[in-house]
């Protein structure tokens, strides 16, 4: 214990419960790299007026959650809250957009900060993997996205998460909608805060989780019964798409996300296993969100899911994500010169790709076998003077007990084909 522990609401990854998250991490990016997104990495602030009008002047994240600051030179900056804002910033600086290869699909995975009330699933600093494919209007983008994620999650071995959709309508066809919303949100019982939201952000105040203002809702006007002829037809599209892909989905009418800046497509993902953060990720389309940041119009859409709260959902299936072993193969050496030839055996394992580790700190046998045993390595690579004398090095398989002599000439080599034979994680 030191004198420090972490600020509020943050968390130390340490392992093993990290080898997990990372697994996780990889999981939910590998369909993406598979599927054409390229890697984009942007910086941990960016200037505040960046989120508040790309995220939205109303909404929860700049209105509470932001985490700003001005620099000693007078600069208002905020620890990024969300990603997408970023990301097209980012492809809009470096002109993407501008290379004739529309979408420009990029993926990105990082940490994310909000000011919230810390509780299970809801931490202040947290880890998302996010993808956007910028610049098309194509119902087919939005369904490779949410298949995407639906495969991400499934190839975890989660089965618990579901899929909600909804579309939020566009320019065409919103504003209607949101006056006849605004003229019925207006005669109910409302705190004063809600009532402010009525005129900021109405399609909010159908999101809001309190069982006082859902009772309320009973009769409210709905997007889905205002869409314009081109969103109906779009959204048909995309629900054709996902479910002639196996995906599953529920439609929910009263999802809009918390975010301004969703048009259209709006999707969550959600976990009956994490109490009230239910929601594993989520994501839309975002057709006017490249102009309200001073770009071009460059119609969007992506998604973000939390690598914490599918971790959660995992542990909440009693599902073990394929955690790899940090060694596949322990050496264990009895006395100096094997320590030496061992260690030279160790380093050549890892430069053929072998995952190994050593026993450090020359220990007794007994203590380096159970190090060697709680690294999850199967096998181990015992040597002592008699052995080395005789040029060979014993590899014992620890799952069956069984042992034998290996010439050490040989020893990179049979491990490295024994390694990759028996090998689930490679
Ligand atoms: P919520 O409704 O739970 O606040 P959100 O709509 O604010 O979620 P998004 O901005 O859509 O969340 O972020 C995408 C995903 O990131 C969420 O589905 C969730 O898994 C994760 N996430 C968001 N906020 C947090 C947080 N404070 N701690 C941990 N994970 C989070
Ligand atoms: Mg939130």
């Amino acid at each position: 214990m030191s004198t420090f522990s972490a600020p509020k609401g943050t968390y130390d990854l340490i392992p093993p419960d990290s080898a997990a998250f990372l697994a996780v991490r990889e999981a939910l990016a590998a369909p993406l790299r598979r599927a054409g997104y390229g890697y984009v990495e942007t910086p941990g602030f960016e200037h505040v007026e960046l989120f508040s009008r790309g995220v939205g002047e109303s909404t929860d994240i700049v209105t509470k959650e932001m985490y700003t600051l001005t620099t000693k030179g007078g600069t208002r900056l905020a620890l990024r809250p969300e990603g997408t804002a970023s990301v097209l910033r980012a492809a809009l600086q470096a002109n993407l957009h501008r290379a004739g290869n529309l979408p420009v699909k990029l993926w990105y995975s990082g940490t994310y900060y909000r000011y919230e009330r810390p509780q299970a699933g809801r931490y202040r600093h947290f880890s998302q993997v996010g993808a956007e494919a910028i610049g098309a209007e194509d119902p087919v983008l939005d369904a490779e996205l949410i298949i995407l994620a639906a495969d991400a999650y499934s190839s975890l071995g989660l089965r618990g998460v579901r899929l909600l959709l909804n579309s939020l309508g566009d320019r065409e066809c919103r504003p209607a909608y949101r006056a006849a919303l605004q003229e019925f949100l207006r005669g109910l019982d409302l705190d004063e805060e809600t009532r402010a939201r009525i005129e900021i952000n109405p399609l909010r105040v159908l999101d809001d989780k309190r069982e006082s203002v859902q009772r309320q809702l009973t009769g409210a006007p709905m997007m889905r019964d205002h869409l314009c002829e081109a969103c109906k037809e779009y959204h048909e599209r995309v629900r054709e798409l996902i479910a002639g892909a196996g995906v599953a989905f529920t439609d929910d009418e009263k999802l809009v996300r918390g975010l301004d800046y969703y048009t259209r497509t709006t999707f969550e993902f959600v976990h009956d296993g994490l109490g009230s953060q239910s929601a594993v990720g989520g994501g839309g389309r975002y057709d006017g969100l490249s102009e309200m940041i001073g770009g071009p119009p460059l119609p969007s859409v992506g998604w973000a899911l939390g690598v914490d709260r599918t971790l959660l959902a995992l542990r909440a299936e009693e599902v073990a994500p394929g955690a790899p072993a940090s060694a596949d193969v322990f050496a264990v050496p009895l006395g100096e010169d094997a320590r030496r030839a061992l260690f030279t055996l160790v380093t050549a394992l890892r430069r053929a790709g072998v995952a190994a580790d050593f026993a450090f700190g020359g220990r007794g046998v007994k203590s380096a076998m159970k190090s060697a045993n709680r690294s999850g390595a199967r096998f181990a690579v015992v040597a002592g003077d008699r052995d080395l004398a005789e040029g060979v090095v014993q590899v014992k398989d620890l799952a069956s007990g069984e042992q034998a002599p290996v010439p050490l000439v040989d020893a990179v080599e049979e491990l490295r084909r024994r390694v990759a034979g028996s090998s689930p994680t490679g």
